[in-house]
């Protein structure tokens, strides 16, 4: 970063922003000085679960209003908290863990304020994706992030179909449920040579990261603990690790 970069050095929120603030994934020491700022001083915090971000702003010595703001309620909050924004109220969107509208709810509400011109800040940090994209030695360059795949079999193998001979990395989210079954039908599918990556409860205690052939991965991956979260990432059939 060049000296002289002019930067947005206010720590204090400003009325009418909504702030899209990213939290930790694991590890507090992630949460970043502009977000501790941000979520300390805004008029409300709007958040998937009061009692996961309760106990995150009581842990960090906050306390500040929350609405709750998720799956089953997105439309209609959404529309709430722009007409708190318009009104002049400063926001703080947040998610239980990592960036908001990330394979988590916040999309509505910032296409919401998008739709009425209102200033919309990122306050950047924990991504479960950049964390595991960066550090994976998988190609960089490009890649493709498709979420979390739905359950059915058959759409998840045609998923890997679709994307056989695709030229960047794919990248997607996995529940601990299915995580064993996704390393088996990655190998049937694509071949056991494929290289994959999957990374476990990064930035935790047990972080763990496999990566290699997608038979040796598999193996590897059934004899640890199966419990936590789960990123997966699988190169381009021609990459050689
Ligand atoms: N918005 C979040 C983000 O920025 O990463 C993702 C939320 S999504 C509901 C939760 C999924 O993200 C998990 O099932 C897992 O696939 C991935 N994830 C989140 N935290 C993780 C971690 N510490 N290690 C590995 N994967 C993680």
């Amino acid at each position: 970063m060049s000296d002289a970069a002019p930067v947005n050095a206010s720590l204090t929120p400003q009325p009418g922003h909504l702030y899209v603030v990213a939290t930790p994934i694991g590890n507090l020491a992630d949460l970043t000085e502009r977000a501790r700022a941000i979520l300390g001083a805004v008029d409300l915090v709007a958040c998937e679960d009061t009692r996961t971000t309760g106990g995150l702003l009581t842990r960090l010595g906050l306390r500040r209003d929350l609405i709750a703001y998720h799956d089953h309620n997105e439309t209609e909050v959404a529309e709430h908290l722009a007409a708190q924004l318009a009104a002049g109220k400063s926001v703080a969107l947040v998610s239980d863990a990592g960036t908001p509208a990330i394979s988590d709810p916040g999309f509505r509400l910032v296409r919401a304020c998008r739709r009425r011109n209102l200033p919309i800040v990122p306050v950047p940090g924990a991504c479960a994706l950049a964390a595991v994209v960066s550090a994976s030695g998988l190609p960089t360059n490009g890649f493709l992030f498709a979420g979390f795949l739905i359950a059915k079999t058959s759409a998840r193998t045609a998923f890997l179909e679709k994307y056989r001979d695709f030229e960047y990395t794919l990248a997607l989210y996995e529940s601990c449920h299915r995580i064993d079954k996704f390393a088996e039908e990655i190998v049937a599918t694509l071949g056991p040579d494929r290289i994959i990556c999957i990374a476990r409860e990064v930035t935790k205690l047990h972080e763990t990261w496999y990566v290699g052939r997608a038979a040796d991965v598999r193996d590897r991956l059934l004899k640890g603990s199966l419990k936590g979260e789960f990123v997966v990432l699988i190169a381009p059939a021609d990459f050689v690790l």
